[in-house]
């Protein structure tokens, strides 16, 4: 628990977490931090919250923008003594995003990256699944899209280019 300044009684780590899933991700601002696994634990150490967060990927720009975000929903709560902590070990997976953002990113047209368990190289074989139709009859056109973690497909069956989310 946790004082809150404002006298409205203790903030429990579990409104903390509610809280944080409000900071969106800055790549993909339609999922949240949480909803992607990039924040993986809230704890509360000497009267310091202490977040922890694995980035998708090392030395990504959008790595401040998340920190300071993190800060900035923290304070509106009343509480300013915050760590943000990077876990690199044991390094972010797609596997770790949630059901729901994955159907938030397919509203986007962007398809999820496929559920691996760490067998990656099967994954990369394994056919995607048009985000617009559904279609598994899809192409992979170019292994960079507009960002390193996307990839270009193109449907063959509604004839629609998209991007999936590398499965990483
Ligand atoms: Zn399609």
């Amino acid at each position: 628990m946790v004082r809150n300044p404002d006298s409205r009684g203790a903030i429990s780590l579990q409104d903390i977490w509610r809280a944080l899933d409000d900071v969106v991700d800055p790549e993909i601002p339609v999922v949240s931090l949480v909803e992607m696994g990039i924040i993986r634990d809230v704890m509360e150490v000497g009267g310091r919250i202490v977040v922890k967060m694995t980035p998708t990927f090392a030395g990504c720009p959008a790595l401040e923008v998340m920190e300071s975000d993190i800060r900035a929903r923290l304070e509106k709560m009343g509480i300013d003594l915050v760590d943000v902590v990077r876990a690199l070990d044991p390094p972010w997976t797609s596997d770790w995003i949630s059901e729901s953002a994955r159907r938030k990113i397919k509203q986007i047209g962007l398809a999820p990256p496929q559920v691996h368990g760490g067998d990656f190289i099967n994954v990369l074989d394994a056919p995607v699944t048009c985000p617009y139709c559904d279609s598994f009859n899809t192409t992979l056109k170019n292994s960079f899209g507009s960002t390193p973690c996307r990839m270009i497909y193109y449907c063959n069956n509604c004839s629609q280019p998209f991007e999936q989310f590398r499965p990483l």
